[in-house]
């Protein structure tokens, strides 16, 4: 297979040759020179390629490692691409005409070399260490916090100082020689993944959100072609820092940048698993370059405070900061997972405004919003604002729950574990797949649902994993991981390899995840189906759930594994709470129904009001002859702990009209001061109740249900909290005049049904608890501690503290979780107390229902932090 592979020097003739035949698209120059003589490569590709170095650019270096190959083919084979396509390819001749590639094919030649033809596991450069050992790792060999390492024999040597190598020396002088570099790609195999840069520290960056999406758009164009998914690594600190890489010395020049893991191998079988990788990354890398423009001085400044203004159950308002300009306007893009594109298909508005309102969400969801200014004129773009992110309220009837397993309800068992599996559990990551050492390898996940009571409906559910951020886990393309409902009842312990494996599944969910989409660094989400959600509801009156996670059970020859490693948030190597599996449900707690006889009723003419009476029709002189019906809020469950879920006033009536005329019968809610006629004329009507109700209905039926609307349930729960009576009018309307007919209506009879207000409620708070007082902080043995007092009531839970680094967090969500409970008091151990940011305590209920925030700013000593 390797005699497909290009050469280093068959690249360089290749190079040579594209450029004499394009010399207005392509320059190429070298840059230095290796230990063993040869010329580092370097292609200018640009429209008008003298002009180049006046464009905002991207940087491609490849095969720094030199068994990672991909580096180099790939940018041949883009090289060819543009040969073929930029005459005609619209978004390709775009961007060359903005943007400028620089690009490196192979950054380590005499590795590559070494690695071609005399040993393919080769990783460094070769130099001679003088010791009998060869090569430094170049990626370890940048200033960006070289660490001197004294073992030469390592595979990962950084040499004797940053920057003792030709190769790093060559790419660093030409990087600053090149301030138009605007975005550095970093090709490596293997782990399908994007590697972006960080800056050695716990801390969200501005330019953080940049760095993912462009990412995510990447992978957007990867999708497209195989629908893979690669990886993105962001949003935690990995717990070993990489040290010297090149990608850290970029992103310290300040120029957006990312290493990219392709494949799952370092050398491919080549016609199938390299072309897939190939075609799907040209794709992205022509994206990322029409990128680098949006992030060069021509482009608009980042928004300013974009943050959310208010949220609601199934709306948002957002708002922010710009300078007044004419010629800009701002795309607004909306996701449901962190780390996603922004692009056309998910741009909820572009506006001229400075906020937005999104309508039509769901209640209880998570949301991500993103935003950029553009020029009008020029369509250059600006960074993006940090990600918002946010859920929405529950509705009136929701409460909501995230469960987590505890420590001896998750972990794996494996074939070959024995009693070893009992050690899986609680402890580092779960395993799921098969390889040769494991055998096959289920995951366990147990949650304790007890605090949700029988008889609730679930309505929405969905199952979390992460999958690990671990170069070394790799996913070839086959099989699919699939979660299957255990009945807990039927198992006397779940560590056992033997009891999970022969275990019957109640059900295995619908949804199955394939090799493809096992992606690390990306939340596994599975969604409860309708009769799924059913069956959730039984278990419920067990008060456990318990899944097994299940992936392929055969290898195919030449293959060793196929294990996805999942974090469990447990265990020195497990990443926290932030990362374990974790169920959400949302759920209605179990209605009770309520039957209201009238309190009162009336009969109520021009000429007289009849008590304890109730008919309608019309009289002699066919004036409206007005039923009216009151009902007492007293006796009725507390209003602030109490939803009104569903309301229907029920009439039965006794017998029909003799007359052939099309008479029918509305219900009105109404505020009515006196029962008198004249204050019926000028009542206030709050709203009409459910259908009419013909005669001819009557005739055929004696009971008719009026059904309240979502508008009118609310306002019947405005009239129980303020504890007034429910007033009702039933009104005969006719097609024309109609006199001496009239209706009654069932109200106190011995026997048979009775006219009734009918109402279904469920015990729920609806309003949150009162917000902390006093809230401050102060730096204790060189920790951030915020103390504040809790509320006094009885139906206070917990305190949810959050962290942002950019703005005054609005939603308990919209920034780092620091802590959740009953304490009056929460330590940011965790951060870097020179930079200035922002904390916002919320309080919560059981349902939860979360407080206005209550907000403290932490100046900072570093005012030059970005
Ligand atoms: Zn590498």
């Amino acid at each position: 297979m390797k005699v497909q592979y290009a050469s280093y020097q068959e690249t360089i003739d290749f190079l040579k040759q594209t450029m004499r035949e394009h010399p207005h698209l392509f320059r190429l120059q070298s840059i230095g020179e290796t230990w063993e003589g040869r010329h580092i490569m370097l292609m200018t590709i640009s429209n008008e390629v003298a002009y180049a170095d006046d464009k905002p650019a991207m940087l491609y270096t490849g095969s720094i490692h030199a068994r990672e190959w991909i580096g180099n083919e790939l940018a041949i084979k883009f090289v060819q691409y543009v040969v073929d396509n930029y005459r005609f390819n619209p978004k390709l001749r775009e961007a060359l005409s903005r943007n400028t590639v620089y690009m490196v094919p192979c950054l380590n030649p005499d590795g590559f070399e070494f690695s071609r033809n005399h040993f393919s596991f080769w990783r460094k450069n070769r130099r001679n260490n003088g010791d009998g050992t060869f090569g430094v790792d170049l990626n370890r060999n940048f200033d960006a916090k070289f660490m001197r390492n004294q073992n030469t024999a390592s595979n990962t040597y950084g040499g004797p100082h940053a920057f003792s190598e030709p190769e790093t020396c060559a790419i660093r002088d030409f990087v600053e020689g090149h301030s138009n570099i605007r975005i550095a790609l970093d090709y490596h195999s293997q782990g399908n993944v994007f590697f972006p840069a960080h800056k050695f520290n716990h801390e969200a960056e501005i330019d953080g959100t940049d760095l993912n999406v462009l990412c995510a758009n990447m992978n957007h164009e990867i999708q497209k072609v195989t629908g893979r998914q690669y990886g993105i690594h962001r949003g935690k600190p990995p717990a070993n820092l990489i040290h010297g890489s090149g990608r850290e010395y970029y992103y310290g020049k300040g120029i957006l940048s990312t290493v990219v893991e392709v494949g799952t191998r370092n050398i491919p079988d080549y016609l199938k698993n390299m072309a897939e990788s190939i075609d799907e990354n040209i794709p992205a890398l022509i994206h990322a370059l029409s990128e680098a423009i949006n992030y060069s001085p021509a482009a608009p400044v980042r928004v300013q405070n974009f943050t959310i203004q208010h949220v609601e159950s199934d709306s948002v308002t957002l708002e922010w900061e710009y300078p007044e300009r004419d010629d800009i306007y701002f795309e607004i893009y909306r996701s449901d997972t962190n780390k996603s594109m922004c692009g056309e298909e998910n741009m909820v508005t572009v506006t001229k405004s400075l906020s937005f309102r999104d309508t039509q969400l769901k209640s209880g969801r998570f949301y991500f919003y993103n935003i950029r200014a553009v020029d009008k004129v020029t369509r250059v773009k600006s960074p993006f604002s940090p990600e918002l992110r946010l859920k929405t309220r529950l509705a009136d009837n929701e409460c909501a729950l995230t469960v987590f397993p505890a420590k001896e309800q998750v972990g794996y068992v494996g074939q070959n574990g024995g009693a070893k599996n009992k050690e899986h559990f609680g402890y580092n990551s779960m395993f799921a797949g098969v390889d040769v050492k494991r055998g096959i390898s289920y995951g366990v996940i147990g949650f304790d649902v007890s605090s949700i009571p029988e008889g609730s409906t679930i309505l929405n559910a969905c199952f979390s994993l992460y999958p690990m951020n671990r170069v070394n886990t790799k996913i070839e393309k086959y099989g699919e991981w699939s979660v299957s409902l255990l009945d807990p009842t039927t198992l006397s312990d779940i560590q056992d390899y033997q009891e999970i494996a022969n275990a019957t599944p109640l059900h295995t969910l619908g949804v199955t995840i394939k090799s493809d989409r096992m992606t690390q660094g990306i939340w596994l989400k599975w969604n409860f189906n309708g009769v799924e959600r059913e069956l959730l509801e039984k278990l419920l009156t067990i008060g456990n759930v318990l899944l097994r996670l299940q992936g392929p059970s055969q290898l195919p020859l030449g293959n060793d594994s196929q294990v996805m490693q999942f974090d469990i948030g447990y265990g020195p190597f497990g990443s926290g709470l932030h990362y374990r599996p974790n169920l959400e449900l949302l759920y209605q707690l179990p209605k009770t129904r309520l039957a209201l006889a009238p309190a009162q009723v009336n009969t109520i003419c021009s000429q007289e009001v009849t008590e304890n009476k109730l008919a309608s029709g019309f009289d002699a002189e066919g004036k409206i002859i007005y039923g009216q019906m009151e009902f007492s809020p007293e006796g009725l469950p507390d209003p602030a702990k109490t939803v009104f879920t569903q309301a229907y006033l029920k009439l039965c009536n006794k017998g029909a009209l003799a007359t052939g005329k099309d008479i029918r019968f509305t219900v009105e809610l109404v505020e009515l001061k006196d029962v008198d006629y004249q204050s019926v004329r000028k009542r206030t009507k709050i709203e009409y109740i459910g259908y009419e109700v013909s005669n001819n209905q009557l005739k055929d039926q004696s009971t008719h249900y009026f059904i309240f609307d979502s508008y009118s349930l609310s306002e019947l729960g405005r009239l129980h909290a303020e504890n007034k009576p429910f007033y009702f009018l039933i009104r005969a309307t006719a097609e024309s005049q109609a006199s001496n007919v009239q209706v009654q209506w069932r109200v106190d009879e011995e026997q048979g049904a009775n006219s009734e207000l009918i109402i279904h409620c469920i015990n729920r708070r609806n309003h949150p608890v009162a917000p902390v007082t006093d809230l401050t902080y102060g730096i204790e043995n060189n920790q951030l501690k915020l103390t504040w007092t809790n509320p006094e009531d009885e139906d206070f839970v917990g305190c949810y503290v959050v962290r942002n680094r950019f703005h005054p967090p609005r939603s308990p969500h919209d920034g780092v979780k620091l802590y959740g409970g009953k304490d009056a008091y929460t330590l940011d151990n965790f951060s870097n107390h020179d930079i200035g940011k922002y904390y916002a305590v919320f309080t919560y209920d059981n349902v939860p229902n979360y407080s206005e925030p209550v907000f403290v700013h932490h100046q900072g000593q570093d005012k030059r932090s970005e």
